[in-house]
């Protein structure tokens, strides 16, 4: 059986909140999807790819809009072999020098070390101002990811 999972990771992938604003935080999302199988906070120690799973749709060069498909691959490997300390790479395009993080995901994917994740939220999506009490409860902008495992 597949599971959809709804995560709000920062938009700055190395930004952690306090253990207590992250408790609150998973407070509000219970609220905003009461229904959902598990709700919970996880910290990483290492920046992680929070990717879509079977959303998954492509991505794109951030400085020029090519296919990134083909070369993205071997950046995330040399990436992750020091643990996505360093996400900057340069687009075998046009040569720009662009963040991992900053690439045109068709479906929104993110790097990151913390993420509040509902698991079966069973909603079809939140609203504007659902996602805007998450971004004021942690006092940072999220990136929303849908991911479907
Ligand atoms: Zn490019």
């Amino acid at each position: 059986m597949s599971d959809t999972i709804l995560r709000y990771v920062p938009s700055d992938p190395y930004w952690q909140p306090s253990p207590e604003n992250a408790t609150k935080a998973v407070s509000l999302l219970e609220t905003i999807v009461p229904g959902a199988d598990e709700v919970k906070s996880s910290f990483e120690d290492e920046v992680r790819f929070y990717d879509p799973g079977e959303n998954w749709s492509g991505v794109e060069c951030g400085a020029c809009g090519a296919d990134a498909e083909e070369w993205w691959g071997e950046a995330m490997e040399t990436a992750s072999e020091n643990g996505f300390k360093d996400l900057s790479t340069v687009a075998p395009c046009c040569g720009a020098t662009v963040s991992l993080n900053d690439l045109r995901y068709v479906w929104p994917a993110a790097f990151g070390r913390f993420a509040l994740e509902a698991h079966n939220p069973g909603i079809g999506d939140t609203t504007e101002e659902q996602d805007r009490k998450m971004t004021e409860c942690l006092g940072v902008s999220l990136r929303k990811i849908w991911a479907h495992v």
